[in-house]
């Protein structure tokens, strides 16, 4: 079965448009999404109906749990506090309450895991090698996509006496086929804030028949979702970093 995995949407609608767009030649025959479908992008509505209607698995992000009331967000920076609060109050009752009652990863798929954060901890970032070992030590599956970071990537853990050794795969291939008996922790990146550099749309295809995936990249036209971040009052900051790609 093909997958198309998307994560960290971030209620930016038009780079969720280009990747669709973009994966429409792909192929492939179910959703998943591994959350923050909202907080810092101008369409969170328009977003979240998306997601609902067409993602077949759905694990939440912090964002969206400090969007939708279920956790405070006064941990958050100042432009991540503005825009959860400016959230709350823009989404329709029914995404909230939608959003408010997604599962908390892992959640287990055909074989192998999704959550958002790490497989031990939804909320913990895994950024580097040491943050990854905890992480593929607990993980149950070979297999686990993640998010939260927005770095497409991941590592992969070489079994040794004490577990896992993690090693870095943000240089990627555009496909990748994985190895038997080693475990791996895969992000597809961004769709709707990129933080690794490149300013394009991130999401990735996985053939689970095959054992590879495929990491993708796509434009999208990033001058629009700064107009609509910039007219809704939202921090300019989260306008500019769009383009950055950081
Ligand atoms: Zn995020």
């Amino acid at each position: 079965m093909r997958f198309l995995i998307l994560s960290d949407i971030h209620a930016n609608w038009e780079a969720l448009n280009a990747v669709l767009q973009d994966a429409g030649g792909r192929d492939y025959q179910a959703v998943l999404c591994l959350g923050d479908i909202v907080g810092y992008g101008p369409n969170p509505n328009e977003v979240t109906a998306w997601v609902r209607a067409y993602a077949d698995v759905v694990v939440r992000g912090n964002h969206d749990k400090a969007c939708s009331g279920a956790t405070p967000f006064d941990s958050f920076n100042p432009a991540a506090q503005c825009s959860s609060r400016w959230t709350r109050e823009e989404l329709l009752d029914e995404h909230r309450q939608w959003l408010l009652n997604l599962e908390r990863g892992p959640v287990l798929v055909e074989g192998f895991d999704l959550v958002h954060g790490a497989p031990d901890d939804e909320d913990r970032y895994m950024f580097h090698e040491h943050e990854a070992e905890a992480g593929l030590r607990s993980a149950s599956e070979l297999l686990t996509f993640f998010g939260h970071t927005h770095v497409q990537g991941g590592f992969v853990g070489e079994p040794h006496r004490r577990g896992f050794e993690a090693s870095c795969l943000n240089a990627l291939s555009p496909q990748m086929a994985l190895v038997a008996d080693r475990k791996y922790l895969l992000n597809p990146g961004a769709v709707g804030q990129p933080r690794d550099g490149d300013a394009r749309a991130a999401y990735c295809i996985y053939d689970s028949a095959i054992q590879v995936v495929e990491f993708c990249r796509v434009d999208y036209d990033i001058r629009t979702v700064q107009d609509k971040i910039l007219a809704a009052g939202l921090p300019e900051e989260l306008a500019f970093r769009l383009a950055s790609g950081n």
